[in-house]
């Protein structure tokens, strides 16, 4: 059974109190407030308590089937998805022209963040939709979002992402799809894409795949690439569903995790497509997809660090191992819980403070999606874009690393325990697997960030953001309680910028520099961030007691938190900046043949 809680007040905390939400709908969506936004979290908390969680642990041992080339999806799965569309979740944050309810994206990422904790595999058929539909509004012309968003938004029918070729994951320039030009404006596809997640299923009519294919006199690499809408059912020119389009699902993999979500071979043999945007502009295209994308499996960090830290505090404070150094805490029992023992602590404590760091993390960059969407101004509009592309690659790669290692925490509390089935830390841990994996690699990630978002911006996107930490810093720095915050975030404010320019001025001499620093770069800025993030949440619940609350104990518990962040994790940017400066050396001048073994 699951016993899997929406943590609302932390939600809550975070948006509103930390992150002053209520001032940003005002802005960006006036008809959005505090209110309405806890009545829709309320509702969707229902829905992933009581339909979608219970669902997670039938819909990993039943996982899904190819039955006479169509998938079947767990039991209960078809079910709840027509509940959730029945409730209109899915056109949350999707455009009132064409059916959407015109709230904002930010919203639409908390609603994920509780669909995913609940149930990971399950959310990947809608979250892929999402990025399907966000590409189209985005590219789209005005007959391709007349023809697929009613039905995306309604949810009636679903979308995919279509880059990944047995010979190509990362590089896409070596994509071989081909896209032919059927003379009636439209294109023809034949190819095979593999690992498509939600590829196919039987939840909706009609699948939409957006797909990247090259044209048949297009540039070598990833200038060749042009983006396509691909249905797996053609529709008629009244918008009614036709014939089949010629993709097939060739087969589902067989993987370590996320067994409720289809993992497809598509093959598209000669399917009917047409162009999205330009010819040959399609990865830059869709970046468009991928940047979402990202950022969702950025949430899903978050989602199992969640699922896996509720359910390991549950089971510490329930199983009776050992005495308390420090004397018996439970004289009656046959020993202490486990709770007590300051190793457990350390392993649920690292939990909370990764959790729900990373949560005010998460909400911060989707902040920032709302502007660059809806900010009245260019120049707010590209101050929001440029923070928003520095900290993607962040919010991703060390949400996903940081997830897994929460995760793992988690199962270890279990102790053996955790290892069997029966508890479900297991299952959340090898769902959490996938995220540094998909998406790009955290190393993708990591080298996105230090080789084009800073070095080939001058530092000057890192400028911004720590422009955000600098301004903290002045403010909070004539209150004492925050002093230790503030000390440490101003030595690593100046020691990042060193650093980043150290490594700039390395690479000049040997590119290898920037791969041979860039995973250990991106874990030190995640750490910095959540630092951020643990220090604002600090000065929110300094000014809560000193104001007066009626809940004192969740503000202590914030700020004793925070101080175990600053004192137990954030020291790991000790060890990052060393090995950062070791170089690159200790890896490029080993030879080859010392790899053998
Ligand atoms: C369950 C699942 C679902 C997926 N869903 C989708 C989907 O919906 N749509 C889709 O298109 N794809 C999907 N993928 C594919 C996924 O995005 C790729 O697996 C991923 O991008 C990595 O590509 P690859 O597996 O070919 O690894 P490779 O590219 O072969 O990489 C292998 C290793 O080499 C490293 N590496 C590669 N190139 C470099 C480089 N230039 N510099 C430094 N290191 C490098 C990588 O970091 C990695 O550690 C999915 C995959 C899985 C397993």
């Amino acid at each position: 059974m699951s016993n899997f809680k929406v943590p609302l007040r932390d939600i809550e905390f975070a948006l509103f109190e930390v992150l002053h939400f209520e001032e940003h709908f005002a802005e960006y969506c006036p008809s959005l407030d505090r209110s309405l936004t806890i009545a829709l979290l309320e509702e969707s908390a229902r829905f992933c308590e009581q339909v979608l969680a219970p669902l997670s642990a039938s819909g990993d041992i039943e996982g899904c089937r190819l039955v006479g080339g169509e998938v079947r999806t767990p039991a209960g799965f078809k079910a709840a998805y027509k509940q959730y569309c029945d409730a209109g979740w899915p056109s949350l944050a999707r455009s009132v022209e064409y059916g959407g309810q015109g709230l904002l994206q930010s919203l639409g990422c908390v609603m994920n963040e509780l669909t995913s904790t609940a149930n990971y595999a399950w959310t990947m058929y809608n979250g892929l939709s999402q990025g399907a539909m966000h590409t189209i509004e985005s590219h789209g012309s005005e007959a391709q979002k007349k023809t697929y968003l009613p039905a995306l938004i309604s949810g009636e029918w679903t979308g995919t992402m279509c880059l990944t070729e047995a010979h190509c994951g990362t590089d896409l320039g070596l994509l071989k799809t081909k896209a032919i030009p059927a003379g009636d404006g439209q294109y023809q596809l034949t190819g095979t894409k593999i690992f498509i997640s939600s590829g196919d299923h039987d939840f909706a009519d009609n699948i939409v795949h957006i797909v990247l294919a090259r044209l048949p006199d297009a540039p070598a690499g990833t200038r060749g690439l042009s983006l396509f809408i691909v249905p797996k059912i053609t529709i008629n020119a009244d918008g009614s569903l036709g014939d089949n389009n010629h993709v097939t699902c060739g087969g589902l993999e067989h993987k370590m995790g996320i067994h409720g979500n289809a993992t497809c071979v598509l093959n598209f043999d000669g399917a009917l497509g047409t162009l999205l945007g330009e010819p040959n502009k399609g990865l830059h295209l869709m970046f468009t997809f991928m940047n979402l994308a990202r950022l969702g499996a950025g949430l899903q960090g978050l989602a199992h660090a969640e699922l896996g830290f509720q359910k390991s505090v549950d089971y510490a404070r329930q199983r009776l191992q050992g005495r308390s150094l420090s004397g018996a805490k439970n004289v009656s029992g046959v020993a202490d819980p486990i709770i007590v023992h300051p190793d457990v602590r350390r392993m649920l404590m690292t939990q909370k403070a990764l959790t729900e760091g990373m949560r005010m993390m998460a909400y911060f960059a989707a902040k920032r999606i709302d502007i660059v969407q809806h900010g009245q101004y260019e120049a707010q509009r590209q101050g929001a874009h440029d923070i928003l592309s520095f900290i993607t690659p962040i919010a991703k790669g060390f949400m996903a690393e940081a997830g897994f290692e929460s995760a793992n925490l988690a199962l270890q509390c279990f102790g053996g325990h955790g290892y069997i089935r029966e508890w479900g830390v297991e299952q959340n841990l090898r769902d959490c697997r996938i995220a540094s994996l998909y998406e790009g690699t955290t190393g993708v990630q990591a080298l996105d960030l230090l080789g084009r978002k800073i070095l080939l911006s001058n530092g000057s996107l890192l400028g911004d953001f720590a422009q955000c930490i600098e301004r903290f810093c002045k403010e909070a720095a004539n209150t004492a309680e925050l002093s230790p915050y503030v000390e440490s975030l101003t030595r690593l404010h100046s020691e990042w910028l060193a650093i980043t320019a150290k490594i700039g001025e390395r690479a000049l001499v040997n590119a290898d520099e920037v791969g041979a620093a860039s995973v250990d770069y991106l874990m030190y800025c995640g750490y910095i961030f959540l630092g951020y993030m643990w220090a604002r949440a600090a000065k929110t619940a300094v000014l809560a007691l000193a104001t007066g609350t009626s809940e004192p104990d969740f503000y202590r518990a914030k700020i004793d938190t925070a101080q175990f962040y600053f004192e137990r994790i954030l020291p790991r940017t000790l060890s990052l900046a060393v090995t950062m400066n070791s170089g690159a050396d200790n890896l490029m001048n080993i030879a080859e043949d010392h790899f053998s073994f």
